[in-house]
């Protein structure tokens, strides 16, 4: 495939993933809105669009032209053994998950990296628009990294086609305010993210908030002890403390929040 048709599959699964669970929210929703949805849904779909273009213009063919340039030159951990096909996606999307493990702790450690990263906590309801509710400051930091990482473990475009696809669509499910069987979350836990890990990472309680980083596996957060589970879901407030009136997080206001003070 040609990297036009590659960013055109990305943009379809982004936007049919969109639609998917914005249905299944409304359909099923965990939590009636504390604030207004359609308001927020404007605000994050415009960001979103924003951010769409901005990513496509500058960083897509970028991202595919490294992975193509890695298989073609045998560059990177991975093409320095020989696995077969599948392992080696496998092993290629479990680092590239492990990274975005450690770039979201820093994200949050970082003051630097949560002026860009507070913008996605701000959000005062969680629904599948808030997945994807980013400073393209942020984003743009997390491409170049990622096109780092693609050289380095020698991704190839499969790799990363399967690792972006996987990403958007479980970073969708867990930030859906969708009412999802106990059984199944407790099952999905186990490896994945299901919402109700990552409700208590959108929490207003600092304490709750440096917790559970993971985006398509919760392994790390469990290696790596930063998991927490007993929280009473039914009491958790999502949002930044500061952050509490809808009126105060237009679009305008999210593009230069990195810019305004340091709020923890
Ligand atoms: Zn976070």
């Amino acid at each position: 495939m040609i990297p036009t048709e590659i960013v055109l599959l990305r943009g379809i699964i982004s936007w049919g993933g969109f639609v998917l669970f914005l249905v299944f929210e409304l359909i099923r929703p965990y939590r009636q809105p504390s604030v207004s949805k359609k308001k927020r849904l404007i605000t994050n779909v415009s960001l979103t669009v924003m951010n769409s273009f901005v990513l496509t213009m500058v960083f897509a063919a970028a991202t595919v032209n490294a992975a193509l340039y890695v298989s073609a030159n045998h560059l990177g951990l991975l093409n320095m053994i020989s696995l077969p096909l599948w392992p080696k996606t496998f092993v290629a999307v479990l680092f590239m998950d492990f990274m975005l493990y450690v770039l979201h702790l820093l994200n949050h450690e970082v003051p630097l990296f949560w002026r860009f990263h507070r913008v996605h906590h701000s959000d005062l309801n969680m629904d599948v628009s808030t997945a994807s509710r980013f400073h393209i400051g942020e984003l743009a930091i997390s491409a170049v990294i990622k096109i780092g990482l693609i050289y380095f473990i020698g991704a190839d475009l499969l790799s990363v086609f399967i690792f972006e696809s996987l990403l958007v669509l479980t970073a969708q499910f867990q930030h859906s305010s969708l009412a999802v069987p106990s059984l199944f979350e407790e099952v999905f836990w186990v490896l994945f993210v299901p919402p109700s890990m990552h409700r208590i990472h959108h929490s207003v309680k600092i304490a709750e908030r440096n917790t559970n980083y993971g985006t398509i596996f919760s392994v790390w957060d469990r290696m790596l002890g930063t998991l927490l589970r007993d929280v009473d879901q039914e009491k958790i407030v999502i949002g930044v403390g500061p952050y509490r009136e809808q009126e105060r997080l237009q679009l305008h206001r999210l593009l230069a929040m990195p810019f305004t003070r340091s709020i923890k």
